[in-house]
């Protein structure tokens, strides 16, 4: 066994979890901050004091990616694992009331804006190849892959629509890995998980928030500083032999030495309810008949302008379908502190307070609301259910950023963030990606 090292980490989403867990497993003694009362709201996304990506309904689980091989596998790794989880967990998808899967393998079927594949659904089919798994991919207007489709009982979720202005067919591609990750259900459970195995959690705007990074000079390595803890608001200083900083799209306001690395900007999401007296709607929109559905457009409407590409997810089982804007992110430009190592003209985009996030960009509406006219009609004078700013940690090239801080001494300081719009995924293996290890530099391809 062994020492116990304490590590203190901030933020209790899904990167700080994921880390705390797979460090408890090496017998750090672990504990987590959060400013939210995750305890008693059970990381609702609706509650008054949640402010967290990680906090959601539901997000795509999708291992396409391209290119990027090693998300594929990674993405996959951590499918096994939802899976499992659930397994173990005997969940079940009989009914509504009782689907407490965290994970539903609805399919995603991805909607091209023209008549041809994409080159990035070429790239990935040709990786899915690659890993012995084509025959998971449909293509809608392959002959073979629709009567593979037909007979594994997927063929009804390469759904057909009549594009409005347009001529030509559109072609698409039927995932049927993926689906989506309950996500406030996948964190309260994981909490539990971590608390269960001897994490100590500290929630809350006072005993849970996170003030300022405890800094000293180091003995062993003089010319540079080393965290020894971190204060939060309540006023008591927490001493750790580590401190990692997960906080998603807070963390450069905590650790501003973050700010070349990362940017903060909003993502839109809009939601419409369907009651369950409403049978027909209920049935078609259920994962078990309706995949996630994303659509990258090009200029569709008879201006020619840009509507951006739009995603859906299936209902969950209170009714609410999430559909989300992804052509433009926003961003909420403020003064930096003084002394941030990176900022634009002295300013940084940083999240918007909370109760300014429930109103969504005029663009982002008329995209939504365009998707809907041509994939929803039965919505499209139904007003949302609810509308929400949802907020990215963007990273310079999408990619986590996960790793000491080289510049302060002792490897005392390790962050954990990055999420950059596709983590919440991962959440079963991102910490063992990540440990800091004290003596291996964690890499993602690890
Ligand atoms: C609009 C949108 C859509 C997305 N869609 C997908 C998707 O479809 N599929 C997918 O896999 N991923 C998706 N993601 C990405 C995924 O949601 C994130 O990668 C992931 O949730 C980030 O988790 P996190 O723990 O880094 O950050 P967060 O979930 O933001 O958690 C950070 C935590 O830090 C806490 N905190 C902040 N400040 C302090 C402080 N001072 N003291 C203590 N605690 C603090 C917050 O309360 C919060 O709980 C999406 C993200 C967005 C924004």
């Amino acid at each position: 066994m062994t020492e116990e090292k304490s590590v203190a980490v901030i933020g209790a989403g899904i990167f700080g979890l994921s880390l705390a867990i797979a460090l408890r497993d090496r017998n750090y003694e672990v504990t987590v901050f959060d400013r939210s009362q995750y305890d008693a709201n059970g990381y609702d996304p609706t509650a008054d004091d949640v402010q967290a990506a990680s906090a959601d309904h539901n997000k795509i689980f999708r291992a396409s990616y391209g290119k990027e091989i090693h998300y594929q596998r990674l993405a996959l790794e951590s499918r096994g694992a939802w899976v499992s989880d659930d397994e173990k967990r005997g969940s079940t998808e009989q009914d509504d009331d009782r689907d407490n899967r965290l994970f539903v393998n609805s399919g995603m079927l991805r909607i091209q804006p023209s008549e041809n594949l994409s080159s990035l659904e070429k790239e990935t089919l040709a990786n899915m190849q690659r890993d012995g798994l084509r025959d998971t991919q449909f293509v809608k207007s392959d002959p073979a892959d629709c009567e593979r489709a037909d007979k594994l009982g997927w063929k009804d979720k390469i759904l057909n629509f009549q594009i409005p202005d347009s001529k030509s067919t559109y072609e698409a591609v039927l995932d049927s890995l993926a689906g989506f990750v309950r996500c406030s259900n996948a964190c309260a459970h994981y909490q539990k998980v971590a608390a269960d195995k001897g994490v100590k959690f500290h929630f809350g705007p006072q005993e849970g928030a996170v003030d300022y990074l405890v800094k000293v000079k180091s003995e062993i390595e003089p010319s540079k500083d080393k965290v020894a803890g971190l204060k939060t608001k309540n006023g008591v200083v927490h001493d750790a032999d580590a401190v990692v900083v997960a906080a998603g799209s807070f963390s450069t306001q905590i650790f501003p030495d973050l700010s070349y690395h990362l940017e903060s900007s909003a993502g839109s999401l809009a939601t419409l309810k369907i009651d369950k007296s409403n049978t027909e709607l209920w049935n078609k929109y259920s994962p078990e008949r309706f995949p996630v559905m994303t659509w990258k457009s090009t200029p569709r409407d008879a201006s020619g302008k840009d509507t951006g590409s739009i995603y859906v997810l299936p209902r969950t089982p209170e009714g609410l379908v999430k559909i989300g804007y992804r052509g433009v992110k926003w961003t909420n430009f403020q003064p930096a502190p003084q002394d941030t190592p990176f900022t634009q003209d002295g300013q940084w985009s940083v999240p918007l307070p909370v109760e300014e996030c429930s109103l969504l960009p005029e663009p982002a509406l008329y995209a939504i609301k365009q998707f809907v006219s041509i994939f929803m009609p039965e919505f499209e004078s139904t007003p949302f259910f609810s509308t929400k700013l949802c907020w990215y940690t963007d990273s310079l090239d999408n990619s986590f950023v996960i790793d000491h801080v080289p510049t302060y001494a002792e490897e005392s300081v390790f962050v954990c963030t990055g999420g950059s719009g596709h983590g919440a995924k991962f959440l079963p293996v991102l910490g063992k990606v990540g440990k800091p290890t004290h003596s291996t530099r964690p890499r993602l391809t690890d």
